[in-house]
């Protein structure tokens, strides 16, 4: 009984901030003619800024090395981060709290075992990363190249973001928690297929239609079939179409269709 009405109690909450909270409309200018933003109707872009509005009420956004946060990239980030969810809704990203922003793509370093047991002290240098039950990490100045450049099929606030998502389902494997409209074979099977396209055009070194990024794992080319979905969705159909009718009725919805580019 407690727990109930706690439950409603945060549910009321949730609802209230949505309510009182919604991006005014000179801040929401900034956003809605982002590339992955200004083909949605206008009922959906109205959706999309009240679920911009509870992200940016419900996480902590942090800058790193000393980098001014404003609220402007505040929103730039979370405009972007709401587009995979449009349809689902924020509960997808309850799992997390904070967003760390970086001035630049910053380095990481850990140990990571091979298939054979062995451990590897690893270094990279990211733009992005997503935690287990930890925080998002981005790099500014990657999101504001992509912002000033429009590069169709990046985007690595969409693609650390689809890693949340992903997650929700036993670790990030490349594939998210499916509702009955799909099924777990033809979703196993069509991406399978394509994965293992993209690493066969990959070791060949022939011309690869996604980010040859996308042959690290499967839970990489989940993320990053997402970022093609939607910011270029009509090449990914054309590439590999299952793989785009999954990510159609798993996001529930078809950027292809209102694009209405020709191709
Ligand atoms: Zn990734």
């Amino acid at each position: 009984m407690f727990s109930k009405i706690l439950h409603k109690f945060a549910n009321w909450r949730t609802l209230s901030a949505l309510n009182k909270n919604t991006v005014n409309y000179t801040r929401w200018n900034v956003v809605r003619e982002l590339a992955c933003i200004r083909y949605h109707s206008s009922v959906e872009k109205a959706r999309l800024r009240t679920l911009c509005a509870g992200f940016l009420q419900q996480k902590v956004f942090v800058g790193e090395l000393g980098l001014d946060l404003t609220d402007e990239m505040q929103l730039i980030i979370a405009a972007q981060a709401c587009v995979p969810i449009l349809k689902l809704g924020l509960n997808y990203y309850s799992g997390f709290m904070q967003v760390s922003v970086y001035p630049d793509a910053f380095w990481i370093e850990r140990d990571e075992s091979d298939a054979a047991g062995i451990v590897h002290h690893n270094k990279a240098l990211l733009s992005g990363e997503s935690w287990t039950r930890g925080p998002v990490i981005l790099s500014w100045h990657n999101i504001e190249h992509e912002l000033q450049h429009d590069h169709d099929g990046h985007n690595v606030i969409i693609h650390e973001f689809a890693h949340k998502i992903d997650m929700l389902n036993r670790g990030a494997n490349g594939m998210p928690p499916l509702s009955a409209s799909s099924s777990a074979q033809e979703w196993h099977d069509s991406f399978q297929q394509a994965y293992l396209h993209l690493i066969g055009r990959a070791e060949h070194h022939h011309k690869t239609c996604v980010n040859i990024y996308g042959t690290t794992s499967p839970a990489e080319f989940f993320a990053v079939v997402s970022e093609y979905f939607f910011t270029a969705p009509q090449h990914l159909k054309q590439c590999y179409p299952r793989v785009y009718n999954e990510l159609k009725l798993f996001y529930r919805q078809d950027p292809a269709a209102i694009m209405n580019i020709p191709l």
